[in-house]
């Protein structure tokens, strides 16, 4: 007989999961607190924009019904600026593997249909703590992939895991329609504009449910700095107005660009700020009984470097095969514990990278960006590590191993000498220009 595991939640984790156990011949139900028609009627959610592998991995599932109408994105273009209104270099270059980001309203509406077409049993129904010790009970394995924000979490923090204890940015995001895109540079592709200490911006090439092919703009505020100034914001209108006041104001060639925006819908925004924590995988219920955390619930990231949909994805994999490789033996809390721990191996480079992104750019990840704008093939490193974090260690992380990355390139330490005199010599330009612009004035 069929191994039966019920999945709580219907979101990315949830989804991928039930895809690939019943793909393995698992019994699934899936429990949502959300109807297909729930999701299409509701707000709007996270951009999540699933890089490498991960967009390979939902064709293989059968689950990638927007590629072609999605926006294939194909290159990435990273503006590194000053807080003075200037861009001091840009790496362009091409991951390679394209992203795609899709509307999770779309995607987790079809996805609980497109199960069930499979065979998956779908309940419609807010699971409780009571209600989910009896669900541990009828199933084999019963998965919590509630995402975070639902209250208190049933699985504790894990202290050692979790290395920041508040939140280091302001997120703002909000999907926009009807830019000049005559008027701006590389957003035809995913654009960043990072101003380091005081925001990083993600402007994503986007599938919106109402507005179709648009852009989802994610901004990253460093708390109590020029751009932290979203936490007010009540509506999707007063965000873009917002937002067109900080581009002016930081970075003003982007303008015109802007000019035009309207937001995609009212509900296509959100403000919010959050902890990365890692937590238990597994947790005790009253009865005794046990129960699996995945996604979000367990391993949660700041959405900076554009990870918590990537990382649920490889964590449903992950566990998906560990599951159908163990056979008919239990799935108890000790083997679930220690499962928990391999993934870890690779889930911690996830974590160290998103957790890297929070902070300040040390000397050799800025010398390494600079290279990068001169030579695309280590743009395409660093942004093949968006898809994948492994691949970004050592090089990314110590000084030795990025000096060895770049002598591999073929940077060497008089290139990059030449680099950074070329960014004086703009720097020093822009402040002559804008000095001759204050006096004029
Ligand atoms: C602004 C922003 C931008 C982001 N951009 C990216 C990005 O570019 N790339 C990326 O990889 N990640 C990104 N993320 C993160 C990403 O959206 C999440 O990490 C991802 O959706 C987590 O998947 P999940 O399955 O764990 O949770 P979710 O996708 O949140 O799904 C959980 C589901 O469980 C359901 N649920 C909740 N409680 C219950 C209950 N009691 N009973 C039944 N069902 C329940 C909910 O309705 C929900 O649908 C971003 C996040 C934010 C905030």
């Amino acid at each position: 007989m069929a191994r039966s595991v019920g999945i709580i939640g219907a979101g990315q984790a949830g989804i991928v999961l039930g895809a690939e156990l019943l793909r393995r011949g698992f019994a699934v139900t899936l429990y949502s607190d959300r109807t297909p028609e729930d999701y299409l009627a509701d707000r709007g959610r996270p951009t999540a924009c699933l890089f490498g592998e991960q967009v390979v991995h939902e064709r293989e599932l059968g689950l990638n019904f927007w590629e072609g109408t999605a926006p294939s994105i194909e290159r990435i273009h990273l503006d590194l600026c000053a807080p003075d209104k200037l861009i001091l270099f840009s790496v362009i270059a091409s991951p390679r593997l394209p992203a795609l980001a899709v509307d999770q309203r779309l995607k987790f509406s079809r996805g609980l249909r497109e199960l069930a077409a499979r065979g998956a049993s779908v309940v419609v129904e807010k699971v409780s703590v009571e209600r989910l010790d009896a669900l541990a009970a009828e199933h084999d394995l019963a998965v919590v992939t509630v995402g975070h924000g639902g209250g208190p979490s049933l699985f504790a923090r894990d202290p050692a895991r979790s290395v920041l204890d508040r939140p280091r940015r302001n997120v703002f995001m909000v999907n926009i329609r009807d830019y000049d895109l005559a008027a701006g540079v590389g957003h035809k592709q995913l654009k960043f504009s990072f101003v380091p200490g005081v925001v990083e911006m993600f402007w994503v090439p986007f599938l919106d449910k109402d507005a179709g092919v648009c852009l989802s703009i994610v901004l990253e505020a460093v708390p109590g700095g020029a751009a932290d100034r979203f936490t007010a914001v009540e509506s999707a209108d007063q965000g873009v107005d917002v937002l067109r006041g900080l581009v002016r104001d930081l970075l003003p060639w982007e303008a015109r660009f802007l000019a035009p925006a309207s937001a995609t819908s009212p509900v296509t925004w959100l403000t919010g700020a959050i902890t990365p924590t890692v937590r238990d995988p597994v947790a005790r219920l009253p009865s005794g009984r046990h129960v699996l955390g995945l996604g979000d619930a367990v391993i949660l990231n700041d959405p900076l470097a554009g990870q918590g949909a990537n990382n649920a994805t490889r964590m449903a994999r992950f566990f998906a095969e560990r599951l159908e490789e163990r056979g008919d033996e239990a799935f108890g809390a000790d083997w679930l514990a220690s499962t928990f721990d391999q993934f870890w191996a690779y889930g911690r480079f996830v974590n160290l990278f998103s957790n890297a992104m929070l902070e300040p750019l040390a000397g050799f990840q800025r010398e390494l960006l600079l290279a990068a704008s001169r030579h695309p093939d280590i743009g395409t490193a660093f942004f093949d590590g968006f898809g994948d974090p492994t691949a970004l260690f050592p090089w990314f992380a110590e000084p030795g191993a990025a000096r060895a990355f770049l002598r591999e390139h073929g940077v060497r330490g008089s290139d990059l000498l030449r680099y950074k005199l070329g960014v004086a010599r703009k720097v020093i330009g822009h402040k002559i220009a804008s000095g001759a612009a204050y006096s004029r004035a």
